[in-house]
Parts: C-alpha cells; sequence; structure tokens
C-alpha cells in the first residue's frame, strides 16, 4: 500500500519571519500524523534556515523539506541557478516541471527528464510535474507522451521512488479543481508508465474541502497543494484528513 503524501508548494511567497512561523505551525500540527508523509517545499533561499531550526532533517520522520526547483549540473558558470549536490544539503524532495517553470521559465519535458536524473543522482526524490493546459478529448495521449519523454532512461527502480503530480494547468490556482473521477482517470493512465509503487499526486485547487475526495481514488496516492499550504489550518485539515483516511483504511 502507498503511503499518502501531501506537498505544500510556498511558489515565491513568505518572508523569513513568515516561512519559520508556518514551518513550526506544520511540524507542531504533524507531528502525531504518522501515517503520512508531509513535504514543505518553501522558497529555496529559506531552505537552510528551516533545515537548521524548524524542519531538521530526521528529526520527524514523516516531515521532510523540498525545493521548489533545481538545475541539472552540478556546479559551475550557471548564474542563479542552484545545483543538486546543493539542495541536497538541505531537503530529500525537489518539484521539476511545475507549470509555472514551463510557461513562465520556458522548460521543456527534455530539460525535466535531465533535472530528474541528476535529483536522483545526487540522492534526492524529485515530484516531477506533468498537466495539460487543457482538457480535452486528447488530454490523455498528449500526457503520456510528454511523460515519455519525462521519465526517458530511468532504471525501474527510480520509477518507484519518483513522485509524480498531476497537475492539471487550468485546476492550478483557478478554484476550479478536477473532479475527482477524472484525476483518478488520468493517474490510472499515467500509472501505465510507472509503476505500483510510484506515487502519483494530485495537485489544482485541493483544499480542506475537496481533499478527501481526491484520496479517496484509487490511483491518488496524495496532493500537491499550493494556496492553501500557506494557512496553516486549512493545510493541516488536509493532512489530518489523509492520516484518518489511511487508518480506515487498514
Ligand atoms: C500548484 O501550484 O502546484 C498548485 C496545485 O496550486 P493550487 O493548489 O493553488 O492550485
Amino acid at each position: 500500500m502507498r503511503t499518502t503524501l501531501i506537498a505544500g508548494n510556498w511558489k515565491m511567497n513568505t518572508t523569513l519571519a513568515d516561512a519559520h512561523t508556518l514551518a513550526l505551525g506544520v511540524r507542531d500540527g504533524v507531528e502525531h500524523l504518522d501515517h503520512i508523509q508531509v513535504v514543505l517545499c518553501p522558497p529555496t533561499i529559506w531552505l537552510t534556515e528551516l533545515a537548521h531550526e524548524a524542519i531538521a532533517p530526521g528529526r520527524m520522520p514523516h516531515l521532510h523539506l523540498g525545493a521548489q526547483n533545481l538545475y541539472f549540473e552540478e556546479k559551475g558558470a550557471f548564474t542563479g541557478e542552484t545545483s543538486p549536490l546543493m539542495v541536497k544539503e538541505v531537503a530529500e524532495y525537489t518539484i521539476v516541471g511545475h507549470s509555472e517553470r514551463t510557461h513562465v521559465f520556458g522548460e521543456t519535458a527534455e530539460l525535466c527528464n535531465k533535472k530528474v536524473k541528476a535529483a536522483f543522482a545526487a540522492g534526492i526524490t524529485p515530484i516531477l510535474c506533468i498537466g495539460e493546459d487543457v482538457q480535452s478529448e486528447t488530454s490523455k495521449e498528449e500526457l503520456g507522451k510528454v511523460l515519455e519523454v519525462m521519465i526517458e532512461g530511468l532504471t525501474e527502480d527510480q520509477l518507484k521512488q519518483l513522485v509524480v503530480a498531476y497537475e492539471p494547468v487550468w485546476a492550478i490556482g483557478s478554484g476550479t479543481p478536477a473532479t475527482p473521477e477524472y484525476a483518478q482517470e488520468i493517474c490510472e493512465h499515467l500509472r501505465q508508465w510507472l509503476t505500483s509503487d510510484t506515487h502519483i499526486l494530485y495537485g489544482g485547487s485541493a483544499n480542506e474541502e475537496n481533499a478527501k475526495a481526491f484520496l479517496q481514488q484509487s490511483d491518488v496516492d496524495g496532493l500537491l497543494i499550493g494556496g492553501v499550504s500557506l494557512k496553516l489550518q486549512p493545510f493541516l485539515s488536509v493532512c489530518t484528513q489523509a492520516n484518518d483516511l489511511h487508518i480506515s483504511s487498514y
């Protein structure tokens, strides 16, 4: 049985003080929720502080830090970028290929493939995002083609460890999530290229009201949450519901 994973993408939000307060709030709130895994992805610049203070690695085995992005080279003349080796010192996960990276920064599926491989080489678990811009009859087919490029050359073991986040772009930050049934249909479809161990998350306007319905789908193994991850109580409510569901499914 795959453990439910709830990841929070804070995007380019929070001051250092806000980040500290939010991380401490999440840490205290999820302390007893040890049937799920929780990953917080603050802005890269706050990772070091949080890794040494609020979310020290290993302090709470089910709470982790993740980066929102990384570059695929280990070091060198890449101004403004963060290397996998740097991320590895402060985080266990990294988001790769978020739709904002695709749309605002022009990242391609080929680049995501390099980043996923670089993350694995450094010992970081990638949370690889994929989603269609517009919902259409050909969405499934298009997503399959993109996923093939993104995961090209990964070993069976890496495919097992990989976390994939299905995030329909039209649902991100829109207040209009996919239906849980649609999310299930796509996650089940994507699993053909993955393994029965691979975690597949849903992301896109997920919140404390709709989380349970997504988490009840057999191929939805967790949620990647943007806006609501910045609000302590709603985020903790999602985590609590995920933990309760896991317990009740025994
Ligand atoms: C996201 O940015 O990955 C996301 C899912 O955002 P939101 O939850 O705000 O739709």
